[in-house]
């Protein structure tokens, strides 16, 4: 019997290979309860995944046991006994623990990555100690799975157009104008999820943030496909230029919203990747667009996960800049009112996290980790805070994200430098800060922009190790000339916890 776990959905887990399934061996899924029971996750991102799982099981039909227990030890003895197993590497330490305490489980390579991870660990040794670099690496793999080239050269003779992408958004527009994204319709399994999540949440036995909506994330093989061609036909062209911009009327922009297919398994990276070539190589989409969403998913995606094994189980309690405090109640609830917040980034953020347990790349680091960073909360409970309440959220993903992209807990074995600003990047990468009740470039009084203040709080608080470091040592000299920093700090200090 093979067993498949819930982010293992797509057909590329079942294809033939090592320690993998045969043609008819029969498959076992498990819903454990007891994984609802741990955290409090967004309500969307329940919802998703066991619409997914059962979306799954009812088109393998007869051929898989779908295991409804408490635990998945339980769902293992009530279902197989001691009879053998497969499975594919699941994705995070304790699955990978738990698979190899039970005994009787043979486990083969992981799937739903462009690297095997022997590859990964071949090519950081290669490295000659130097602190790896996602570039080096994302150039690597492109050579390696011959993605984006002419001959030995990068298609177009760079590797990099992060230069033409990057930019502010269209000052003359509210929203991106492109065809909106894919949007799935809901059916009678997601009536029964439904159904059963209000039932559990009634009884007690678990409770979820978020907001309960209609679901507007793939939840199977179709539908993942039909979002991946609606992207790559319509939004890939303009994905390049706007994807570090901030909209507060568009929270999508071009963004492909893919993240959660792909980690659900719904989706193989390769067929993402090779579709945006294709459309580049057939003239419909341009390079810089194309560069950057392959950059996205075979440079980002892939490092991280390779990282998340190579730097060990012990990463996740990194905390060299010694950041302790707990979220406060109104973030860490995320129904407690997002509203209540008045920097207009800030809630207008929270308010697409509650409402849909997505918001991209830029919101997630600039936004919502940046304004943590600043105030030293603990990044271990950032993580779980951003594993709990997005779609897209796993143990691997959110580990390096959070710990070392993020919060720089890390001491920069992911970074080189903290990723936090002042209002000004905000304002000049979004269109949030016009109506805000605050000023970018205010760092006292009334009207002091929380993040203004809060990165001179941050870098007088790390002065010591941020002045050693070339990439923030500029900033930290400026400190001296801050005449009003002892005001920035009681400014800061006393508005706490609160809701800025
Ligand atoms: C603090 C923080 C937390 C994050 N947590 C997650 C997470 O839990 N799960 C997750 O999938 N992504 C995470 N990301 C990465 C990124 O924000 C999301 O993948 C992206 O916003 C998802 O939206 P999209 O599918 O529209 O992405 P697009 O902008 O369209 O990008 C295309 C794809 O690239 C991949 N990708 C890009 N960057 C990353 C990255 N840093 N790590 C992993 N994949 C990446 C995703 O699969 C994404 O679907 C996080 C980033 C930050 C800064």
């Amino acid at each position: 019997m093979h067993w498949l776990f819930g982010d293992q959905l797509g057909p590329h887990f079942l294809r033939p290979g090592e320690a993998g399934p045969g043609r008819d061996t029969p498959l076992l899924m498990i819903e454990a309860r007891s994984v609802f029971r741990r955290r409090r996750f967004h309500r969307a991102k329940a919802h998703l995944v066991l619409s997914a799982m059962r979306h799954r099981a009812a088109e393998l039909g007869d051929r898989v046991t779908y295991v409804r227990a408490d635990t998945y030890r339980q769902g293992i003895a009530r279902s197989v006994g001691d009879r053998p197993l497969t499975v594919h590497h699941p994705t995070s330490y304790a699955a990978a623990r738990l698979v190899r305490s039970l005994g009787q489980v043979s486990v083969g390579p992981a799937r739903g990555f462009l690297v095997p991870r022997p590859d990964f660990e071949a090519w950081a040794a290669g490295q000659g100690g130097r602190r790896l670099r996602q570039e080096d690496f994302y150039r690597w793999v492109r050579r390696e799975q011959g993605l984006l080239l002419d001959g030995d050269t990068p298609a177009g003779g760079r590797w990099n157009l992060d230069h033409d992408n990057r930019q502010p958004p269209p000052r003359e527009h509210s929203t991106l104008p492109v065809p909106p994204p894919y949007r799935p319709r809901e059916d009678e399994i997601d009536d029964e999820v439904r159904h059963d999540l209000d039932r559990w949440e009634r009884d007690g036995d678990v409770s979820f943030v978020g907001r309960d909506a209609p679901r507007v994330f793939p939840a199977d093989r179709a539908e993942a496909r039909a979002a991946l061609k609606r992207f790559l036909t319509h939004r890939l062209p303009t994905f390049g230029p706007y994807e570090d911009a901030v909209l507060a009327a568009d929270p999508v922009m071009s963004h492909s919203l893919l993240s959660s297919s792909l980690n659900l398994g719904l989706l193989d990276p390769a067929e993402c990747v090779e579709g945006a070539e294709a459309q580049w190589r057939a003239g419909r989409a341009p390079l810089n667009s194309v560069e950057g969403f392959v950059r996205q998913i075979a440079g980002w995606r892939e490092y991280v996960w390779q990282l998340y094994w190579h730097f060990g189980e012990e990463y996740r309690r990194s905390n060299v800049l010694d950041h302790t405090a707990p979220l406060p109640g109104w973030w860490n609830e995320l129904d407690a009112d997002a509203d209540a917040v008045q920097a207009r980034c800030l809630r207008t953020v929270l308010a697409q996290v509650r409402d849909t347990g997505w918001t991209h790349h830029i919101p997630r680091l600039m936004i919502l980790g940046s304004y943590a960073l600043q105030r030293g909360w603990d990044p271990a409970a950032m993580t779980d805070w951003f594993h709990r309440c997005f779609v897209d959220g796993y143990d691997w993903v959110m580990i390096p994200n959070v710990i070392g992209m993020s919060q720089y807990a890390d001491a920069g074995r992911m970074t080189t430098k903290p990723y936090t600003s002042g209002g000004a990047y905000v304002h000049r990468m979004s269109d949030l800060c016009g109506p805000c009740r605050y000023r970018p470039g205010d760092r006292t009084g009334e009207q002091a922009c929380p993040y203004t203040a809060g990165y001179w709080t941050f870098l007088d608080r790390h002065r010591e190790r941020l002045g050693h470091n070339h990439r923030t040592a500029q900033p930290v000299r400026q400190l001296q000339r801050l005449h009003d920093l002892d005001e920035v700090r009681g400014q800061e200090q006393a508005r706490g916890d609160a809701p800025p």
